[in-house]
């Protein structure tokens, strides 16, 4: 009796050991193959690509304590990086500029080419001259871009779920009449988001808030997201850290862990790459110039109105800028200043001449 209770035991004791040596052995094969995995998966690389900058402004404030479009899709684009670093896994984010300086079409395109991206995002925001136009519009280069459509697709369904934003459709080449430069030459699935109409002052309020451009960019994060799980890329979002991780904490459970420890890394990327954006900033210089005229076509600088103002020896330098909606624009500024105030003074001299709608412009170098 007491043999065949021994020998059970040897029995059970040795299908136990064996079951949990299976048990660990797949354990182990899951965690390698997940290893493997991610090893071998690239990260999905997203260029963010806020619009105008520097000597261009894009669409200007319509009213004091506004802000012009350079500035606002700079914030969002910011607040976009922001959320996918510390919660978008598996991403690579590619910015374009990330400061208010003057960047042409044509290099744009070419960091998106030159980085080998798989998602391109332009961010503008819009104008028209009936004022009561509000609401989001995407634009795609052309149909035969079927990624970049199934991409506006989810970033229009973002903005009226997570923003609750009115939409106005997704517009094409043929749609608009002309082609975008940075959809047409970049080589990614692209879509130019305007984010809304600043024309519009319920509109260019809303986009002037905190609140507004977080809304704005937790909708395009959103959008992204649902877009590359459609395409199968392997991103993952992780939940808003200061939201979760309490709770994960007091739940103790090894998949709580391993979000935990996920959220904390991202958090570490991104308070890297925050000081490193600071250091960068130190560096940067404000200067401040007045721009006294600006066409669609040069103006000679032997142009009366010039000629004037060289007469009293001021100098006179053009920019040319080129902009998607806009087509080329030609600025004349005269000064550079380190301060408000000393371009202010020019400002007033120069308004005593024939440029009654000269102003202030600054941005850094
Ligand atoms: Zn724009």
């Amino acid at each position: 009796m007491l043999l065949i209770i021994k020998l059970l035991c040897a029995i059970l004791t040795f299908c136990l050991l064996s079951s949990l040596a299976v048990a660990q052995s797949t354990a182990e094969a899951a965690l390698s193959t997940s290893k493997m995995v991610l090893s071998i998966t690239k990260p999905v690389k997203i260029v963010l690509d806020a619009g105008h900058g520097g000597y261009d402004p894009g669409t200007e404030k319509t009213r004091e304590g506004m802000k012009d479009e350079k500035v606002i899709v700079l914030a969002i684009t910011k607040k976009l990086g922001e959320k996918m670093l510390l919660r978008l896994i598996g991403t690579e984010i590619i910015y374009t500029r990330k400061r208010d300086i003057y960047l042409k079409l044509d290099a744009r395109v070419a960091i998106a080419n030159q980085a080998k991206a798989d998602v391109f995002l332009s961010l503008h925001c819009n104008s028209n001259p009936k004022k009561s136009v509000y609401g989001t519009q995407m634009h795609i280069h052309n149909n035969t871009a079927k990624k970049s459509r199934k991409l506006a697709h989810h970033l229009n369904k973002a903005f009226e779920t997570i923003a609750e934003r009115k939409t106005l459709g997704i517009f094409n080449s043929k749609d608009r009449g002309f082609p975008l430069y940075v959809l047409q030459f970049s080589k990614m699935t692209g879509v130019l988001i305007e984010v809304g109409f600043l024309s519009n002052s319920k509109e260019e309020e809303f986009l002037n808030t905190e609140s507004g451009q977080d809304l704005v960019a937790e909708a395009i994060l959103h959008g992204v997201v649902t877009y590359c799980k459609a395409e199968g890329l392997a991103v993952k979002l992780l939940p808003k850290p200061a939201e979760v991780k309490a709770e994960l904490a007091k739940h103790n459970s090894e998949a709580g862990k391993k979000l935990i420890k996920e959220i904390d890394e991202a958090t570490q990327k991104y308070e890297k790459e925050k000081k490193q954006d600071e250091e960068a900033a130190k560096t940067a210089k404000i200067v401040y110039r007045v721009q006294i005229s600006a066409s669609k076509i040069p103006i000679s600088m032997t142009h009366y109105d010039f000629a004037k103002l060289q007469a009293k020896n001021y100098k006179i330098e053009e920019v040319i800028t080129d902009d998607d909606l806009n087509g080329k624009r030609y600025r004349y500024f005269v000064g550079k200043e380190d301060t408000l105030e000393a371009s202010q003074a020019i400002l007033t001299e120069i308004r005593k001449f024939n440029f009654k709608d000269a102003f202030i412009t600054s941005f850094e170098q």
